[in-house]
C-alpha cells in the first residue's frame, strides 16, 4: 500500500527563527511542505533542531493569517480592500506627507527576519527611489551593540569565528548569554567539545547555561564591565599576556594598562561590587590567561546595556591580550538573535550603505551608483537616524508617516506606553506583516498580507557568516505576497520602477550584493549564484572572486591583521558609567528580561500558534522571584503579583526560584505587558535599548 507519509520530493531550507541558521529538510506532497526533519549534512546543525525549528510550519496554517489588505475607515474598523486600492491609498498618503513635509517625514522600521535580498531592496526603495532617510531595523534591539564594538575594535562588523570553536575551545566563557535556550543547537555543538574543556558563566541568575556549566560567576546585575576590567587587570598583574601578538596586531596597549593599573579594577574593589568571591575571580582571570584554546562569548546581556558596547570592547580586549583570536577553539564571538541579523547588518542599507559602505564618504556613493546604474544624488549624504531618534522625531512631529515590516514594534519597544502615545502623532502608518492580529497590525491605518518565512526564496546569513538558501515550499495563503513582490508593487506605483529594472527576481538581487560587496571585508563576489550556496552546505563569508578552493569552517583573523588600514586592532576602553535607573526604596527590585524558553520566539506571534509549542511554557504573563524576597513580601507560588515601575504597572503569577537571585526578578520578554516597566535608555554607540536592568517595586495583588 502507498505510504501516505512518503513525501513527493524533499528540498532543505534555512530556519527562519533564531541566527545558528539550520538546515531543515522539508517533504513536499503535491509541491507543498507536509512535514520536516533536521538535515544532518548540513555544517551548522549536523541532525538537530530545536522545538521551534520543528514547529517551523505551524505559523504559516494559522487561522489569523493577514490574506488580504485591509484599511481603516472613519469608524476605526479595517475593511479588506485590493492590492491596487491598497497601493493607490499607501502611495497618495506618503507622497501627500513627502509633499507637505520632504522625505525626512516619512520612515520605515524593518526587520531581522526576512531574507537579504528583501533587506536590500526595501532600502534601495525607500533611498532611492522614494527619497527617505531615515530606517531602521529591529536589529537595532538585538545586535548594534556588536556591530558598533566590533567597528571600533576590528575597522568592521565580523564576528570572527566559526562553530566549530564551539568544539575546539579549551576554556569557553559566555557572557550575559544563555546558551542552552536561546541557542539551543549551538549548545549541542559545545556539548560535541571532546577536550573536557572548562564553561564558565558570567550571568546574574543560575541559568540552564550557568547550571550545566563549570564555574557560574553570579555577578550582581551590570557589574559586568568592571568585572572584565579585572580580569584584564589581574592579565597584566600576572604576565598572562600574549605580548607577541599585543605587540605585532593591537594599539593602545599601554593606555588600557594605565587605565587599568590606575582605575578601581583591583580585585578587591570588584569582588565587592560584584558580589562575587575573589578566589572565584581570580580564577576565571588565570584560565583566561593560561587556557591554550580560549573563546568568549556575548549576547543579550551584553548588547542590550546603557553600556553595552564598551562591555563587548571589554571582552574583545581580553581575547586580544591574550592572543586568542585567529585560530581554532578562540575568538571575541558575538552571537547573533534572529535568523538574517547578520544580513540586516551588512545589506539592509539603512544606517550603512549595501556591503559595508558609508552613505557619508563620496567615493562609496559613487561605487554603489556605479553598480546600480542610479544617478549619485539619489544616495542620501548622511546616514539615518537609529530606531530610538525615528521614534523621537515621531515625537517631535518630524515624522508622520511610518511604513512597519515584519517587526511588533507595540510590544516589542521599550517603555511601552510611550510608543502608544506615539502612534497618535502619526498621520498614516503601513504594516506589512503575515498577521493581522499583531499588537502593532492591529494599530495600522493600513495592513499589508505577507508570505512568511517557506513561501519565499532568499538567503541567510548566520551567527557564524554562513550564506544559506531559504526556500519557497508553501503557497502564501489568499492573496498574501513575499515582501519582495510588495516591494516591487510599491516601487511600480510611486513611479520608481524602472530603478529597480534590475531587482527583478531574489536571486538577481543577490547578484547585485555581491557585486556590491567586492573589494570590501564582506566581499562574496566569489559566491557565482544560489546553486554554489546550495551545493557548498552554506558559504562563509568573506568568499572573493577567483578563491578556487575553501574550507566549509573558516574563521577571520588567522594572519593577525584586521580592517584597520595599520592591519591592528583597536582596545578600547572607558570608565563604567551609573545604572540609568538604579533601585532605590521606592523600587527596590532590578527587573531582569530575557528569553524565557527554547519554545518562544520574541513576541510570540509565530510560537504562539503552534499547538504544540504553546504546551513547552505558561500561557500567561509571570515572573521569576527569589523564594527569600517572596517569603519576606509574603508571596506565595503561583499567586498573583503587582509589579511596577515609574512607567506602568502590571499583574503576573510569581514563580519561586532560587534561579533570580534576591534583590532581582526576571520576566521573560514574550508576554506584551513586560516593556510597558522597561526604562528608555540606551548604549550611546550603538543606540541599542537598555533592557536589561530598571527599578520595580513588586507586591501581592
Ligand atoms: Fe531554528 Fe535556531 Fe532552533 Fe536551529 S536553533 S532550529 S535555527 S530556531
Amino acid at each position: 500500500l502507498p505510504n501516505p507519509q512518503q513525501p513527493d520530493a524533499t528540498t532543505e531550507s534555512v530556519c527562519g527563527y533564531c541566527a545558528t541558521g539550520c538546515s531543515l529538510k522539508v517533504h513536499l506532497k503535491d509541491s507543498e511542505a507536509f512535514n520536516l526533519s533536521a538535515d544532518a549534512n548540513y555544517p551548522v546543525n549536523l541532525g538537530m533542531a530545536c522545538p521551534k525549528g520543528w514547529e517551523s510550519l505551524a505559523p504559516l496554517k494559522a487561522t489569523d493569517r493577514a490574506t488580504t489588505p485591509l484599511l481603516r475607515d472613519a469608524s476605526g474598523k479595517l475593511n479588506p480592500i485590493t492590492w491596487e486600492e491598497a497601493m493607490l491609498e499607501m502611495i497618495t498618503r506618503f507622497k501627500s506627507i513627502k509633499q507637505r513635509h520632504g522625505g525626512r517625514a516619512l520612515s520605515w522600521l524593518s526587520t531581522g527576519q526576512i531574507p537579504s535580498e528583501e533587506m536590500a531592496f526595501l532600502g534601495a526603495l525607500c533611498k532611492f527611489g522614494m527619497g527617505m532617510i531615515h530606517g531602521d531595523g529591529n536589529t537595532r534591539q538585538c545586535m548594534a551593540t556588536a556591530v558598533a564594538a566590533y567597528k571600533e575594535s576590528f575597522g568592521f562588523d565580523a564576528p570572527p569565528y566559526t562553530y566549530q570553536d564551539f568544539e575546539e575551545s579549551d576554556v569557553l566563557v559566555f557572557v550575559g548569554s544563555n546558551l542552552c535556550i536561546t541557542h539551543p543547537i549551538m549548545w549541542q555543538r559545545v556539548m560535541r567539545n571532546r577536550r573536557n574543556p572548562e564553561i564558565i558563566v558570567l550571568d546574574p541568575r543560575r541559568t540552564e547555561t550557568a547550571m550545566a556549566a563549570t564555574k557560574h560567576l553570579p555577578l550582581r546585575p551590570k557589574s559586568d564591565l568592571a568585572l572584565l576590567y579585572c580580569f584584564a587587570r589581574l592579565l597584566v598583574e600576572n604576565d598572562w599576556l600574549d605580548n607577541d601578538f599585543i605587540q605585532a596586531h593591537t594599539e593602545g596597549f599601554s593606555e588600557l594598562k594605565e587605565f587599568l593599573l590606575n582605575g578601581p579594577y583591583d580585585l578587591a574593589t570588584v569582588a565587592e561590587l560584584s558580589g562575587l568571591d575573589q578566589g572565584a575571580i581570580f580564577e576565571v582571570a588565570r584560565m583566561i590567561g593560561s587556557g591554550k584554546r580560549v573563546s568568549l562569548w556575548w549576547t543579550m546581556g551584553v548588547n542590550q546595556s546603557y553600556e553595552g558596547t564598551r562591555v563587548a570592547q571589554a571582552i574583545i580586549n581580553l581575547a586580544l591580550l591574550t592572543g586568542n583570536i585567529g585560530k581554532p577553539g578562540t575568538g571575541a564571538n558575538s552571537i547573533t538573535g534572529q535568523c538574517n541579523a547578520m544580513g540586516s547588518r551588512l545589506f539592509s542599507n539603512s544606517t550603512n550603505l549595501l556591503g559595508g559602505h558609508k552613505f557619508t564618504l563620496a567615493k562609496d556613493r559613487s561605487k554603489i551608483a556605479g553598480i546600480l546604474g542610479i544617478e549619485e544624488d539619489c544616495i542620501p549624504q548622511e546616514d539615518s537616524w537609529a530606531y530610538d531618534e525615528i521614534l523621537e522625531g515621531v515625537e517631535r512631529g518630524e515624522i508622520k508617516g511610518l511604513w512597519i515590516i515584519a517587526t511588533n514594534t507595540a510590544h516589542s519597544w521599550i517603555n511601552q506606553n510611550r510608543w502608544n502615545k506615539l502612534r497618535e502623532q502619526l498621520d498614516f502608518m503601513v504594516v506589512q506583516d503575515m498577521y493581522h492580529t499583531s499588537e502593532t497590525a492591529q494599530m495600522a491605518d493600513l495592513v499589508l498580507p505577507a508570505a512568511g518565512w517557506g513561501e519565499k526564496e532568499g538567503t541567510f546569513i548566520n551567527s557564524e557568516r554562513r550564506i544559506g538558501r531559504t526556500r519557497k515550499v508553501s503557497r502564501a495563503p489568499g492573496q498574501a505576497l513575499a515582501d519582495f513582490h510588495i516591494f516591487q508593487l510599491v516601487a511600480h506605483y510611486w513611479g520608481c520602477g524602472e530603478l529597480f529594472n534590475r531587482w527583478n527576481s531574489p536571486e538577481a538581487v543577490f547578484k547585485i550584493l555581491t557585486e556590491v560587496s567586492k573589494g570590501q571585508p564582506c566581499d562574496i563576489s566569489g559566491i557565482k549564484d544560489y546553486a554554489m550556496i546550495e551545493s557548498e552546505g552554506g558559504i562563509q563569508w568573506p568568499l572573493p572572486e577567483g578563491t578556487e578552493a575553501f574550507d566549509t569552517q573558516r574563521r577571520l583573523f588567522a594572519d593577525g591583521q584586521f580592517f584597520y588600514p595599520s592591519g591592528r586592532a583597536k582596545l578600547i576602553f572607558e570608565a563604567p558609567r551609573k545604572l540609568p535607573e538604579a533601585t532605590d526604596v521606592e523600587y527596590p527590585f532590578t527587573l531582569l528580561t530575557g528569553r524565557g524558553s527554547s519554545s518562544q520566539w520574541h513576541t510570540q506571534t509565530r510560537t504562539g500558534k503552534s499547538d504544540v509549542l504553546r504546551k513547552l511554557y505558561p500561557a500567561k504573563s509571570y515572573i521569576e522571584i527569589n523564594p527569600k524576597d517572596a517569603e519576606r513580601l509574603g508571596i506565595e507560588s503561583e499567586s498573583k503579583v503587582v509589579i511596577s515601575s515609574r512607567r506602568g504597572e502590571i499583574t503576573a503569577s510569581a514563580h519561586l526560584t532560587p534561579i533570580t537571585p534576591v534583590g532581582s526578578i526576571f520576566a521573560p520578554m514574550h508576554y506584551r505587558e513586560v516593556n510597558q516597566l522597561t526604562h528608555s535608555s540606551f548604549d550611546p554607540q550603538s543606540r541599542q535599548p537598555n533592557y536589561k536592568a530598571c527599578a520595580v517595586q513588586v507586591c501581592k495583588a
